[in-house]
């Protein structure tokens, strides 16, 4: 071997150290996902239409994929004006929806504050769906993730926007969370009440970008402490070149002017917009240097946080530790590589019961039925004495009548019956849980089933029901909510965190 090819060989071999160390590097650091998301809705204001664009191809040409949530009627507005280039730049990115027509009266949370839960989810869908499918037809796919105008948020959304096969909540409230992470609620991953994640630059010039940066390491370097997560970042793109919000010009306070009434709202000088789209550029190249920092879209949010527990199959040794733990405590409970929300254990125990009854034994492994929470808060029957002992067949036929409810209707029971009384779905899974757990330590059944108390926890998650809740300037004055944010707590049922897998 001659000198220089030695020296050659030598610096191969440190080239590839070298490379090694880095991508090892890479795989040990704790990885920070950014979800960059931009709330499309202004159909009154053209010049938003120019500057969705212009984001949109400012985002590719950096290697970043964002998420547009577009409101119906601003598709059908992109579609009338022949505005096929902004259709095209959008469409490189992730395609989300946010309502059909997003500030028109009555919005969202106005019209859903006296509906029930079907009703709600019925209204819902036939006011909404119509924006979906305009989005789809426009844009050729189906929106991948949702998130309401203002904080006009709705637990009765979620199963209508599964039925538009709309698989993600993308938004920012305070209704429900877990630890301003990613969180599965009503079916759903979830980004939302992200607070302490929640990065967003300002675009007023000056110090904004200073600040926005620092703002973002905050968040950034308490996340790669504790192990990596997501950040979230929103914007509108009419925020580059409007002096006012559209709907705050015309829908404010309730109001409610008919079309041709409509105001256009105010433009920022050109100088403004141009330092906006400058300071914008250097803080996602900013994020996107940072080491461990992936932009992520919603799909692959998705992916990241994929429930794990839903194709898992349970077996015995997961079942009575359920079933002992929900004689303390009903809530959520995170396992190594998935989580499950108390209506998956309310599921699994369900089923484990209803196996157990007519079989004398446990199946091999169990699976989850996705549920949706209750309908409405468990009121006690009336008349007659209250049972602390129920006789084992008729126990057992009233787990059996939960199984076949859960499979027709796709969610919780409001309530069990034992015969003529009726048990609270918290007092049944404890009671549950304490029976299964003397099944399956003595062998059988006992011949009388003690009835026992059960402690629902996780809607503590859910916010109070309170003005501030409800502060967006489009609602009426004074507008709350409290039949809303009673069916939140009933679908905390559901509620569980989102774990990474990747
Ligand atoms: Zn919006």
């Amino acid at each position: 071997m001659q000198e220089n090819s030695v020296t050659r060989m030598l610096q191969l071999i440190v080239m590839i150290l070298a490379i090694t160390v880095r991508v090892a590097g890479q795989g040990s650091s704790p990885p920070v996902f950014v979800v960059l998301w931009f709330d499309t809705e202004d159909y009154i204001l053209p010049q938003d239409d120019d500057a969705a664009k212009r984001l949109a191809e400012t985002l590719t040409g950096l290697g970043v994929r964002a998420t547009f949530k577009v409101v119906g009627e601003k598709a059908r507005v992109l579609e009338s004006r022949g505005r096929s280039d902004v259709i095209g730049a959008l469409k490189r990115h992730d395609i989300g929806y946010h309502s059909n027509t997003h500030s028109q009266q009555p919005t969202i949370a106005v019209y859903l504050q006296n509906a029930g839960w079907e009703d709600g989810r019925a209204e819902f869908f036939r006011r909404e769906a119509q924006g979906a499918r305009d989005v789809q037809r426009i844009f050729g796919v189906t929106p991948v993730a949702y998130g309401q105008p203002g904080s006009a948020w709705a637990p009765q959304a979620y199963p209508a926007l599964r039925e538009m096969g709309i698989g993600m909540y993308l938004d920012e409230a305070d209704h429900v969370g877990i630890d301003d992470q990613p969180f599965y609620y009503g079916g759903m991953l979830n980004v939302f009440k992200m607070r302490s994640n929640l990065a967003r630059m300002e675009l007023r010039g000056g110090a904004s970008l200073a600040e926005g940066k620092a703002r973002f390491t905050k968040s950034y370097e308490a996340l790669r402490a504790k192990g990596g997560g997501t950040i979230s970042i929103y914007y509108h793109p009419n925020e580059w070149v409007h002096t006012q919000f559209w709907d705050a010009v015309n829908f404010s306070r309730g109001a409610n002017p008919p079309r041709d009434e409509w105001k256009v709202p105010g433009t920022r000088p050109t100088a403004e917009t141009e330092q906006a789209f400058r300071d914008f550029e250097q803080y996602v190249r900013f994020i996107k240097a940072l080491p461990g920092v992936r932009f992520v879209t919603a799909t692959e949010l998705m992916t990241i946080y994929e429930d794990r527990a839903v194709a898992r199959s349970f077996r015995r040794d997961d079942i009575l530790g359920l079933a002992r733990a929900v004689q303390e405590e009903i809530t959520f409970q995170r396992f190594d590589g998935y989580a499950l929300s108390a209506s998956d254990v309310f599921s699994l125990l369900t089923g484990a019961m209803a196996a157990l009854g007519e079989r004398h034994d446990l199946p091999g492994e169990l699976r989850i039925m996705r549920l949706d929470g209750p309908a409405r808060t468990y009121a006690p029957s009336v008349g007659g004495a209250r049972s602390s002992r129920y006789p084992r067949d008729a126990f057992v036929r009233a787990v059996r009548d939960v199984a076949e409810f859960s499979r027709a209707s796709g969610r919780m029971p409001d309530e069990v019956w034992v015969g003529s009384e009726s048990l609270s779905p918290a007092d049944y899974v404890a009671t549950l849980g304490q029976a299964l757990e003397a099944a399956m330590t003595t062998g059988k059944l006992p011949a009388e089933i003690e009835r026992r108390a059960g402690q629902f926890t996780a809607d503590r998650f859910v916010a109070e029901d309170a003005p501030a809740l409800w502060g967006w300037v489009i609602f009426p004055e004074g507008f709350h909510a409290p039949r809303i944010m009673e069916l939140a707590r009933l679908q905390a049922w559901t509620l569980k965190p989102a774990v990474r897998q990747r």
